[in-house]
């Protein structure tokens, strides 16, 4: 099924801007009109929340949150950015275990360490990329790739 991922976006940040708001951390977007995708639109909007989620939780007051989406050749790329508390190197490899929480994250938030083992699963299954790049004290970006579809029905 092809969707428009834009307004999905635009769901998952209305959502989420009362939470940021609550842990002082602005959330900023930079967005096109409209993007085509092929998939579940049910799913993709997991993977939007997980990745926002834990950009806003591993953020301390003050930082920012930058999603933003655009189009390239054959594929859409969506970028979550966060001024975070970052992965150290020796952590990064682990990332997408079930159940790993680094020590940082750990004093930092609650959670389960699930959500990015399925949000990249729930990627590659529609086609897709999820690439993590991060610094210790200066925050993580998210790159997820998704196929394009050809147009709107
Ligand atoms: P949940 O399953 O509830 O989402 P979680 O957020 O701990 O729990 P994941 O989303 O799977 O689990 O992330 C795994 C680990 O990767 C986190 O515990 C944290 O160590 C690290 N991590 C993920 N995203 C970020 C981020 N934006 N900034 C810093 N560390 C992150
Ligand atoms: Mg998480």
């Amino acid at each position: 099924r092809i969707f428009d991922i834009v307004p999905v976006l635009n769901a998952v940040l209305d959502a989420f801007t009362p939470i940021a708001g609550d842990h002082g951390v602005a959330l900023r977007a930079d967005l096109p009109a409209t993007l085509p995708v092929t998939g579940d639109v049910f799913r993709i909007r997991q993977v939007l929340d997980n990745l926002v989620s834990n950009a806003i939780k591993y953020t301390p007051g003050g930082g920012i949150v930058r999603v933003s989406a655009r189009l390239e050749i054959d594929e859409i790329v969506i970028s979550i950015a966060d001024t975070g508390i970052g992965i150290g190197s020796e952590d990064l490899g682990h990332v997408f275990d079930p159940l790993f929480r680094s020590a940082r994250a750990q004093q930092q938030a609650s959670g389960t360490g699930l959500g990015l083992g399925i949000t990249r699963d729930i990627v590659t299954a529609h086609g897709g990329t999820l690439n993590l790049t991060s610094e210790i004290g200066h925050g993580t970006t998210v790159t997820v790739t998704l196929p394009r579809a050809e147009a709107l029905e």
